[in-house]
């Protein structure tokens, strides 16, 4: 099946696996950490106000469950914006077990280096995959509604483009568990952005208005169409079912927990021989 499967207490990305025995990509959900209250259970984050020696073993649980040691992983302080930065064995471990040595200000990481899990949280912001089997890269970009009119999905596909000589045909892109648009309620101000970030140029399944004059937004969908005409082929696009927001029991949700909530991570990392 073509989309996020459920493996143990996290999602995966299988078809990939599958196409790429050592490409591991996927999701964690709120399941089987050791962070209490509103951080129950398997909270990833550190800026949260959950306890960080929690967070830490949540880390190495996590890293034991998908066979990725916590050294090898790298985070990046997110800031909303579309900014792309390529990481190398180097940096590995910068971000993994706190949040001060994360890389600063980025949303958007990639890299062609084996033995690197790269890494990015989420409480209902869209997570965005890429993988070019040819070329050996992998990336993950962080899509809240900012992220994704600033337009760091097609950030991602013009930097492989024109840096890295990647064929834009030979991307995958998988577009991860976030807020649906059931329950992703916005403003004109939000709309606005939308309707510049599609140069004027709306698809009706983006947004629709209700009946209190706000509107129900499909980021995911926004960003898809984003990719698409970045120039990613559509059969190489995989879109998520879930909504982080409806099944509470199972994710984060900025949203339906107001605010105090904990983080889920996405990540994506090529195994060495
Ligand atoms: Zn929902």
């Amino acid at each position: 099946m073509n989309t996020f499967e459920r493996s143990g207490k996290h999602l995966a990305i299988k078809s990939w696996q599958k196409l790429n025995s050592k490409v591991n990509a996927g999701f964690t959900t709120r399941e089987g950490g050791n962070s209490t209250r509103a951080f129950h259970s398997m909270n990833m984050g550190f800026h949260v106000n959950d306890d960080s020696d929690k967070v830490r073993e949540n880390r190495k649980l996590f890293s034991k469950e998908i066979n990725f040691p916590v050294e090898n992983w790298i985070g990046s302080q997110q800031v909303h914006a579309a900014k792309i930065v390529k990481v190398s064995k180097e940096e590995r471990g910068l971000g993994s077990l706190d949040f001060e040595t994360a890389i600063p200000d980025t949303d958007g990481l990639y890299t062609s280096d084996e033995d690197i899990l790269l890494t990015s949280l989420y409480a209902d912001c869209v997570p965005l995959y890429f993988f070019s089997p040819n070329d050996k890269l992998i990336g993950l970009a962080h899509a809240g509604w900012k992220g994704t009119v600033a337009k760091i999905g097609p950030a991602m596909i013009n930097t492989w483009q024109e840096k890295e000589s990647v064929d834009v045909k030979s991307i995958l892109a998988a577009i991860g568990p976030s807020i649906g648009h059931c329950c992703y309620e916005v403003d004109d101000r939000v709309i606005n952005e939308v309707k510049v970030a599609l140069d004027g140029d709306i698809e009706k399944s983006v947004y629709k208005k209700n009946t209190t004059g706000n509107y129900h937004l499909n980021l995911k969908k926004l960003n898809e169409i984003l990719l698409l005409r970045a120039g990613v082929l559509p059969e190489n696009i995989i879109v998520s079912e879930q909504c982080t927001s409806c099944q509470n029991d199972v994710f984060f949700s900025h949203r339906k927990d107001r605010g105090k909530t904990g983080r889920m991570m996405s990540y994506i990392g090529r195994k060495g021989d």
